[in-house]
């Protein structure tokens, strides 16, 4: 079973964000970086922030990272949650993709365990719709 119950709505992809999506159908979590700064852009876009290039790829991202910040669910603000609370909610930095952030889930996790700074390591897990997200585990110190 997934973290969250199936009628929570999964991702509905954009047209700036539909490749990130494709690849994480196939399981691969990509992210875009420009090809004229090497900077990295997440939300997708199709202008680099940095120097305004149009130009971009999709490189690989690492399999770990780390808690940026997090929050733990008590209040269920939709009725699709009620029964799974209370759950956590963490933003996952990528410090080799310029501190690259995702927001997901840590799934194996107690409330009382999740930290800034702990270790993470990617998962992918199907939603309601059909779409597969990145989300995570503990991973080691
Ligand atoms: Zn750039």
């Amino acid at each position: 079973m997934a973290y969250l119950p199936n009628e929570v709505p999964g991702p509905r992809p954009t047209v700036d964000d539909q490749v990130f999506w494709d690849y994480c159908q196939q399981q691969e979590l990509r992210f875009q970086r420009c090809t004229a700064c090497q900077r990295f852009r997440h939300p997708p876009a199709p202008v680099c922030p940095q120097c305004r290039s149009f130009e971009s790829e999709w490189v690989h991202a690492p399999q770990t990272g780390v808690v940026f910040s997090f929050t733990i669910v008590h209040h269920p603000a939709h009725p699709a949650v009620s029964t799974v609370t209370p759950y956590n909610i963490v933003i996952v930095d990528f410090p080799e993709c310029d501190h690259t952030r995702l927001v997901s889930n840590l799934i194996d996790a107690l409330p009382e365990e999740v930290r800034i700074g702990m270790p993470v390591v990617l998962v992918w897990e199907t939603t309601g719709n059909g779409r597969v997200v990145p989300r995570f585990k503990k991973g080691n110190d």
